[in-house]
Order: C-alpha cells, then structure tokens, then sequence
C-alpha cells in the first residue's frame, strides 16, 4: 500500500514498481560504496540507490523523481576523481543515486562501419576486449579500465594514455542515447558518419557529467589494431628533456601511441606498492614513458644520435634507457606510471589535481608547480607527472588537510596564467566547480547555464556538479 504521508516511503514503493524491489538499495551498509567515492575524498548522503536494467526503466525513475522534484546522481563505476560521482552531505530532499551498472550490454560489432553499439554500464575493460574480440580495437584506454563504465567515460570525456594516438572519448562517439529528467529519451544510435539534421544533441552529453540526464547506450567509432609495439622507460633530467625525448627519440617512420612522464617520488612509491625493483640503472628527477607502434623488426626507438635534416635523432649514448618488446616485459613497465594514483592514494586522503596547458608551455609550467608544491610548508610527498604529449599534468600531494584547499588554488591560478585548462581530463565535478571561471569565459558559462537550465528546468541532475 503506497504510504502518502511519507513521501519517502512512496518515493521508495513507485521505484520497485519500475526497478524491481531488489534493484532499490535503502540499507546504509549496501549503499557505503555508492556514497564515497573511490579517493575517499569525497563522502554524501542519499535516500536510496536504484539500479535500473533498460532505457525505459531510466525514463521511469527520472519520471519518478522528476514528478516528486527529488534530485538523481548518477553514477557509473565511481572512479570519478572529481567528487562527481557521489552526492554531496545532506541535502532535503535527499538525493537517488541512480546506478547504471546493469546497462552493460555488448551489442554486435559491426565490421563493415568499425562500430559498436553498448550500453552505458558496460566497463571500458569489457568494451575493449570485446571488440579485440571481433578484430577491432577500442581507442581510449586508463588504469581504471575494469571498473570505470563507458557512460562515465562519456559523461567525464574521459582521456586516457592513448590521447595522442585516437583523442579523447569526445573522437570515439558516433552517436547516444540519453534520458532527460522527463523522461524522455534521445536516441540516435543508427551509426551514420554522415548526418547533418541539426544540433548534435548527443555531443552534448559528453562532458555533462550527469548535469543534462543520464546516458543509457552509446554507439562507438572503433579502430584497426595497432598491432606489436614497443615501449621505452627513459631517464630525464627536466620536462624539457623529457618533451625532446618524445620526437627525438622515436624513429620518425613509426606511430607514438603513448607518451607519459613519472617523477622519481612517484616512481619510488609505485616501487614500494608493487615491491618491485627501481626499472633503471640510474636514478633520474623523471622517468619517460614512450610507446610506439612497431614498423617492423626494429623497436621503434633510434638507437644512436644521428643528424637527419639538420636535427639531431635518436638516444644519446649515456642514455638510461630499458625498451621492452614482449607483453609482460611492457605490463611490467606500464606498472610504474599506471600505479600512480594508487600508490599516492595509499598514503591516505591526497589532494588530485588534473589540469593542461599548451604544449609548449608544459616544461615551464610544470617546473613551477614543482617549485609552488615542493615549498609548500605542509608538504609530505607530491608527484608531478602526466600524460606527456597531451599537456596533461597531473599533481598528486599528500600533506595539506583534505578540506585545506590554499595548494590547489595555488595551482590552478599557476596553469591560468599559462593559458591552460583547470581540468584536463577529469572533469569539473565538485572538486573545480568555483574555479571554472579561470579557464571558460561569463559567455562560455551563461551560455552552459542556458543549455541546463532547458534540459533540467528544476535543476535535478547532480546538483553542485559542474556549476556549484
Ligand atoms: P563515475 O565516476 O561513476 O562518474 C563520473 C561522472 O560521470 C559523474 O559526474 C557522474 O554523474 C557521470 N556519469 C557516470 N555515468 C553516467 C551516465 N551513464 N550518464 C550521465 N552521467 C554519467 N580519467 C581519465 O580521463 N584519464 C585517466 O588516465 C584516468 N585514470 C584513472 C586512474 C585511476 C586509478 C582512477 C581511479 C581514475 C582514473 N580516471 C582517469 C578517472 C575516471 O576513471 C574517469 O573519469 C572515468 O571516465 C569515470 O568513469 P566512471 O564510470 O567511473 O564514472
């Protein structure tokens, strides 16, 4: 019997109606791991969590919420690192985390276009082997790929270590799927490269971050396999260094598919979490990670310094280098950047800083936020590193309290002045939410505000996210 005198009971009742009652989660201990999020920076409280199974029972939940203005987080596998994925403390009425976990159907590729269509709460990880399955390799790759879910993927654009070789997640969406908090649903999943009827209403969606609705399936733009490859660790002295590293180094003939940058506390750290040996003869302030597509017998990498067209290529004969070329040999490489975050998170609650600038302004700018962070009077332990041939720097310190945020704004208002962007890859979330303004003009956020405020007229979806 549906209970009116309490709204929440009610609440409660209309989603076991749509969901099923096993799909609706009210007990705190099930609901823990949907309210703080994978950093544990960031904790919130909601009413219940619904975990809908099709397109349809999302329209009806946000139906559902809509009708009874209870606002909807969504959230896909939580590894957000922007406070986004989790609802913010209190709140009347408390919001529904909406999990898309069991959206996670894997349609057909389709060899003839490279495309596949799969449902939101599909992980990357499943995506990814999925379409190696078929023959077919899926661009966009991170160390959160078993758990982060191509819908969160597309509500963040999320980046990933092969920006340089495929784009952003924006360059693999051929078309989406989405529900407004109207319920209703915008589908445009038939797959055509070709299509000029107006808006592109799905690009939207990518970036909103569950500000505009929630993303149910998405159709994806696949790729031919790169095939073997090559991957170098090399030690740098400065990030000077280490971007020279990236042309000179890789045989001119041959595709870069990854270029990273670790630091040597990083480094150090992943070494002690995954007790391994440090990977070089020597010690260096950075470590250079290269990836590149293997033409042939050669590893890709040019071995001796070598003048073609007036500049110097290749290695310099003190170079500290190690290339593996077999799988584990690579897994075992990729271990030290991959771990990063984890590594610092184990330290305890860090603060995680994700921000760009242009290329040629990353050495300048990423010397000075070592300079900034490095004197910072609570410091205990900070790395500097990113994904190198994007701009992407990404600042990881453990010290401060978690609630001081003087470092982060230090940083932020550092990467303002050399043009950059104070979220590269991440996200807004909550995290970045009132230093927006440093890097998108009052035109650029009223013209954001417009588009939200006529998709989500009561301001229901992820409240606090992206706009404060
Ligand atoms: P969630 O964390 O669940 O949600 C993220 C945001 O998307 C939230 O605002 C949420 O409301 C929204 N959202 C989720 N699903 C939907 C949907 N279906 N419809 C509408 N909105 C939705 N990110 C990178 O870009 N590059 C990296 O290299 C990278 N490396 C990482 C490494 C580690 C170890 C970890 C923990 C995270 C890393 N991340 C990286 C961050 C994170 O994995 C990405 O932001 C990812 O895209 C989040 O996906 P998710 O499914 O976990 O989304």
């Amino acid at each position: 019997m549906t209970d009116i005198a309490n709204p929440v009971a009610e609440l409660r009742v209309a989603l076991a109606g749509i969901v099923g009652a096993e799909h609706v989660l009210t007990d705190p201990a099930l609901m823990e791991q949907y309210v703080v999020d994978w950093s544990r920076r960031w904790r919130g409280d909601a009413e219940l969590v619904v975990r809908p199974g099709s397109t349809d029972e999302v329209a009806g939940v946000l139906r559902a919420c809509s009708a009874r203005g209870v606002p909807v987080v969504t959230q896909g596998g939580n590894t957000g690192l922007v406070g986004g994925s989790v609802p913010a403390a209190g709140g009347d009425p408390l919001p529904v985390v909406l999990s898309t976990r069991r959206l996670d159907h894997l349609g057909d590729v389709d060899d003839l276009s490279g495309q596949v269509t799969v449902g939101a709460g599909a992980t990357l990880g499943d995506v990814q082997r999925h379409a190696a399955a078929a023959g077919w390799h899926y661009g966009v790759d991170l160390a959160a790929r078993d758990s982060a879910t191509i819908g969160g993927t597309v509500a963040t654009n999320a980046g990933g270590i092969h920006v340089v070789a495929f784009g952003m997640t924006r360059l693999q969406i051929v078309g989406i799927e989405a529900v407004l908090p109207d319920g209703s649903v915008l589908s445009h999943l038939a797959g055509m490269l070709k299509d000029n009827t107006g808006y592109d209403l799905g690009s939207l969606f990518c970036g909103s971050e569950g500000t505009l609705g929630v993303i149910t399936a998405v159709r994806l733009r696949l790729h031919r396999p790169v095939g073997r490859t090559s991957v170098a660790l090399i030690g740098a002295s400065t990030y000077a260094k280490a971007i020279d590293l990236m042309s000179s180094a890789v045989d001119p003939s041959v595709r870069l598919i990854a270029a990273e940058v670790t630091d040597e506390q990083g480094m150090e750290l992943a070494a002690q979490m995954n007790g391994v040996a440090w990977p070089l003869a020597q010690r260096h302030p950075l470590v250079v990670l290269l990836e590149v597509a293997d033409g042939g017998d050669a590893s890709g990498f040019m071995a001796g310094a070598e003048q073609i067209d007036g500049r110097t290529w290749g290695l310099d004969d003190d170079a500290d280098v190690v290339i593996g070329l077999d799988a584990s040999e690579q897994a075992r490489l990729w271990k030290f950047r991959e771990s990063q975050g984890e590594a610092f998170t184990a330290l305890g609650i860090t603060h995680k800083l994700d921000v760009s600038v242009p290329l040629p302004s990353l050495a300048a700018c990423a010397e000075e936020l070592r300079a900034i962070v490095g004197a910072w009077p609570t410091m205990e332990k900070f790395g500097v590193f990113g994904h190198l041939a994007d701009g992407n720097i990404h600042v990881e310190m453990f010290g401060p309290d978690a609630d001081d945020l003087e470092i982060d704004l230090a940083i932020l208002e550092c990467v303002a002045r050399y043009g950059g962007s104070v979220s590269a890859e991440h996200g807004v979330g909550r995290a970045k939410a009132g230093e927006l303004h440093l890097c998108r003009s009052a035109e650029e956020l009223a013209a954001m505000r417009a588009i939200k405020g006529a998709w989500d007229p009561q301001g229901l979806m992820n409240p606090g996210v992206v706009f404060g």
